[in-house]
């Protein structure tokens, strides 16, 4: 019965890793998936990750039972708290509804799930936004949770690689109200453009005027500049506005956890919604109801971990400098990049490679330019000229900018 199943097409990005695993070239570079590095090339665990892990090996009351459906309750809140703040008024009133995910894309899925189901502001579910370009799973998550192809607003302006926002403004103005909006709460991916503050108050402005609903994806807090809170700013600003938003985070990138698929999905609602404690009860058991025919229940070493870290003041102190040093290590490399391929003398402008911010570069590289580095010099980027910059070492760095010279001037 299965003999006429046609091949799915390759994912973009997990599919280019198993085209760099196959490739047997000694010198090969993979710029492709959105991993942290050493300046070795090698995968990187946390310190201080590893010292929470060790003392949960330790402790005799580490068990593996199964988490309840929601998952652990104390990540639950200090999740919330990273992201919104210690001091979070939306938290404070009981507004806030969040549930452990599998990571990332677990809480996007669940949350888009559960927007399907409960947001029918003229009786079917919403349209649901993203930006173009945007991470290709958010064009995936969309249709498999029931509500249809994602439609796209323009976000990238191509000529200054920065946010094309007056484009931005103009396609959110003609979105139907109660139209969920995904933005990317800093380090977008993979254009490494975010609003300016002020752009962000901008686009605040057209999400509440359209009463349009903001759904944030944080995969990368504390990789734009380095600071958790800094990179929190653009929640921040649009949780004190009092609307209803939802939020997903990710733990894969700034913890180091990619394997363990830890997160978090969080609902916020409005100031002034009608007996609160009722409405956020009722919330927390409508996305229990979509998780437990998914999966049941979340892992619960990877939150363990998150909690270790989190909940503990030395440790959440000790993360903090070693999140700046990824995100420093990364600003490194671009300096090295660019400084390279101007001395070099590879032909164009490549200050968006300094002036792009979190883990990527989108370097305006064209396909045909991205297949001749592949192809000749066993350098592997995404087709849209996507760069991993964690990808690149000291000892990389010249090469991949004197093959970039070749792709450009062939
Ligand atoms: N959103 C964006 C924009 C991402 O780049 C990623 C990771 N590549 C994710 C969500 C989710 O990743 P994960 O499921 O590994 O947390």
């Amino acid at each position: 019965v299965f003999a006429d199943v046609p091949e799915a097409p390759a994912d973009p990005i997990l599919g280019l890793n198993s085209a760099f695993l196959a490739d047997e070239a000694p010198n090969k570079i993979s710029l492709g998936v959105g991993a942290f590095r050493t300046d070795e090339g090698k995968p990187y665990v946390l310190p201080v990750v590893k010292r929470v892990e060790q003392q949960l090996a330790a402790d005799p009351a580490t068990n593996h039972e199964y988490l309840p459906i929601d998952g652990l309750p104390a990540f639950q809140k200090l999740s919330a708290e990273l992201i919104l703040g210690k001091d979070s008024k939306a938290m404070k009133d009981g507004r806030v509804v969040t549930i452990q995910a599998l990571s990332g894309t677990g809480a996007l899925r669940v949350g888009i799930t559960f927007l399907g189901r409960f947001l029918r502001t003229s009786g079917s579910p919403p349209a649901v936004y993203i930006p173009t370009p945007t991470w290709s799973n958010h064009r995936n998550i969309v249709p498999d949770a029931g509500l249809g192809a994602a439609r796209t607003y323009r976000y990238l302006d191509a000529v200054s690689g920065g946010v094309d926002l007056p484009s931005m403004l103009a396609d959110l103005s003609d979105a139907p109200a109660g139209s969920v909006i995904v933005l990317h709460g800093c380090a977008h991916n993979p254009t490494g453009a975010d609003p300016s503050p002020a752009q962000w108050a901008d686009i605040l402005a057209v999400v509440q005027s359209r009463r349009l609903i903001p759904f944030f994806d944080n995969a990368y807090q504390g990789f734009a500049s380095g600071d958790l809170d800094a990179d929190a700013a653009s929640v921040r600003l649009f949780a004190d506005a009092g609307i209803d938003m939802v939020l997903s985070q990710s733990f894969a990138k700034n913890m180091g956890l990619y394997g363990q698929r830890i997160g978090a999905l969080s609902v916020v609602l409005a100031e002034g919604t009608p007996d609160v404690a009722t409405a956020a009860k009722a919330v927390r058991s409508q996305l229990k109801a979509v998780v437990r025919p998914m999966y049941s229940s979340p892992p619960a070493h990877g939150a363990r971990i998150a909690v270790g870290v989190l909940g503990d003041e030395a440790n959440y102190a000790e993360w903090k400098k070693e999140l700046a040093g990824m995100a420093g290590r990364i600003g490194d490399m671009r300096t090295a990049l660019k400084a390279a391929l101007d001395s070099n003398g590879t032909p164009g402008d490549w200050s968006r490679i300094v002036n792009q911010i979190g883990m990527f570069s989108y370097t305006g590289l064209s396909a045909q330019q991205v297949a001749h580095l592949r192809n000749k010099h066993h350098i592997y980027m995404t087709s849209n000229g996507r760069i991993s910059m964690a990808g690149l070492t000291t000892s990389t760095v010249q090469r991949v900018a004197d093959a970039m010279k070749d792709a450009v001037e062939t």
